[in-house]
């Protein structure tokens, strides 16, 4: 190559080098016309790109053909560039010549091998924009994911349109079930016939995308509201449009819907109160549409507060028990009791049920439980150096503590360190509606027994109780749930009764003794004797109270 051609071949290159420089201002022809002078300069006749998105693409077939240069002299191959990229998108450039010309000198083809791999520079910084776009904002199956949705929030929250708009998250009930019926490939034809129909409601006003799995969410016009909810509670999916082949597609949805006018600091705004619903909606008993309210945002505000709140409130002793005495009804007196948690936080007492179901989502239930049975212990033993009468106290126990295999090893020690007789103690733990962790329960029962600690069954008779919880697991005491005792001035508990003598019966035979709960009337007091129960827990007789009142009523019961 003379001077003049090596110069001018410079001269090139470097306007090449400004336009990869400036990729924002691509100027496809006036990269064609570049290419057409290097094709000129080497006798090149044709210039091809190709890019294919995988390898599988690629020996498919299936991709992006460019020509870039093309004077039909020929293809005879000269320079071929091939890259792939840790993306796994492959790109080509090959350059072709006429079949007769001469072969061309080493340093010319190095010279266009140059060009070729700025060619492939150049395509994949144009190209590899729209990869990462449809490589982040769809998943394996072409959805578009959560960031498309996200994308979408803040656009229309930077235009200020958001305000009256209804934001949804919906999950497909047992769609597992679905697959296993039609199979796994129809399975992805329903969901995706499913998503086609929901996105049609949706419309251009709103977006639906998949969060994955069976899970979607959205936003859209308040006025398709109706229709969407009437499509999510129900509507057959049509798999086979030659046979009519369909299948029921339900589903659960979380919907909120925004104020007018709305703004959001964080998109997080958004989904701390759709989530919540939408939780509610999939794993809650009642309906399958739930509304984000006042109410809801109360519970997730509590649960937040609780949450941040409960390291610092252990350390700093702000929880305590509380004690219900349990009573002998034909006697009247005292022969047990529960401890039950109080939260004293900023002077105010906090009840239970506004922070137990929060702190059994994690395992900072066991923590509290630990730190109650020792609070409990701490009392015992000072009643004993006081020489103070004394009564068994249960403690409730979270059935979380069931996964961890040192468990009773745990509480014995607690117990034992300060030297309580461990038949003062009792351990409660509630019947739930499921079976699961049946065998650890009943473990850990044994152990209990074994080491001469109390137990009971709380709540029984509450949910869907399995009598094997009674007959297979070796309990001290069942505690009644107070569901059984009519309420005041109903009687819709009537049906009820005859199951709770057998329990007392059964719970006789098996050599258990029971404690009837929430007996808050005259009236409970005469069906417990009915039915041949003896100790009762309840407001008639005692609320749950501090322990030094506590302290006063055994005195006074023993003097
Ligand atoms: P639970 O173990 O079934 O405790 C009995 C609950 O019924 C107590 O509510 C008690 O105040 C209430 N109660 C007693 N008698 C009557 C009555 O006659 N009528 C009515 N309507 N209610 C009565 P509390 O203290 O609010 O505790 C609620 C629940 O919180 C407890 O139910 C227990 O499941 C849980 N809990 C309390 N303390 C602890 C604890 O330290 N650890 C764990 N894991 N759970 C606890
Ligand atoms: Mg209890
Ligand atoms: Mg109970």
């Amino acid at each position: 190559m003379d001077k003049s051609k090596e110069l001018y071949y410079y001269s090139l290159l470097e306007d090449m080098t400004d336009m990869m420089n400036d990729p924002d201002n691509f100027d496809r022809d006036a990269f064609i016309r570049i290419l057409t002078r290097f094709a000129e300069l080497f006798n090149v006749s044709k210039g091809v790109t190709e890019f294919y998105m995988s390898l599988t693409d690629e020996k498919n077939g299936y991709g992006e053909v460019l020509i870039d240069y093309d004077n039909g002299h020929g293809d005879k191959e000269i320079v071929k560039r091939r890259i792939v990229a840790k993306s796994g998108v492959v790109m080509k450039c090959t350059f072709y010549a006429a079949a007769d010309s001469p072969e061309l000198p080493t340093e010319d083809l190095k010279k266009l091998d140059l060009i070729a791999r700025m060619i492939l520079g150049l395509v994949s910084r144009n190209r590899l924009i729209g990869v990462v776009e449809k490589l982040g904002f769809t998943d394996g199956q072409g959805y578009p994911n959560y960031r498309t949705f996200l994308r979408y929030l803040q656009n229309v929250n930077s235009e200020g349109t958001l305000g009256g708009r209804v934001a949804f998250k919906y999950n497909l009930r047992h769609f597992g079930l679905v697959n296993q019926d039609v199979g796994r490939t129809v399975g992805d034809v329903v969901m995706r016939n499913h998503f086609e129909l929901i996105s049609s409601i949706v419309g251009n006003h709103g977006i639906v995308c998949r969060m994955g799995g069976d899970n979607f969410i959205g936003i859209l016009d308040k006025k398709d509201l109706e229709s969407l909810l009437a499509a999510l509670s129900g509507v057959p999916v049509v798999y086979d449009n030659g046979n009519l082949k369909r299948v029921m597609v339900r589903s659960s949805v979380g919907v909120f819907e925004l104020p007018d006018p709305y703004r959001f600091e964080d998109p997080d705004d958004i989904m701390d109160i759709l989530m919540p619903a939408a939780s509610i909606a999939k794993n809650g008993s009642g309906d399958s549409i739930v509304f984000a309210d006042e109410k809801l945002l109360k519970m997730k505000h509590n649960s937040m507060m609780v949450q941040k709140n409960f390291p610092k409130a252990l350390a700093e002793n702000e929880f305590f028990p509380y004690y219900q005495p349990q009573v002998d009804i034909t006697t009247g007196r005292t022969v047990g009791a529960e401890a039950l948690c109080r939260w004293k936080k900023d002077g105010r007492l906090i009840m239970p049920g506004q922070f137990i179901p929060v702190l059994e989502q994690s395992t900072d239930i066991c923590l509290l439980d630990f730190y109650m049975l020792d609070a409990v212990c701490r009392d015992i033993r000072r009643w004993m150096d006081e020489g103070s009468p004394i009564v068994r106290i249960s403690v409730n126990m979270s059935r979380k503590h069931l996964i961890d295999v040192d468990f009773v090893e745990h509480l014995t020690s607690i117990i034992d360190r300060r030297q309580i007789p461990r038949d003062y103690i009792e351990i409660e733990f509630t019947e739930t509606v499921d079976n699961a962790g049946f065998g650890e329960l009943k473990q850990v029962v044994e152990k209990l027994r074994s080491v001469g600690i109390y137990t009971s069954v709380d709540d029984f008779g509450a949910g869907y109780t399995a009598l094997a919880l009674l007959s297979d697991i070796p309990w001290n005491i069942i505690k009644i749930d107070r569901s059984f005792l009519p309420e005041q001035g109903k009687n819709d508990t009537a049906n009820l009764l005859p199951i709770m003598k057998h329990i007392a019966q059964i719970a006789d035979e098996l050599g258990m003794s029971t404690v009837v709960e929430g007996v808050e009337t005259e009236e409970h007091v005469k069906i417990m004797r009915e039915n041949n129960c003896r100790i009762a827990q309840g407001f008639f007789y005692h609320r749950p109270m501090p322990v030094t009142d506590f302290e006063e009523l055994l005195l006074e019961e023993t003097s």
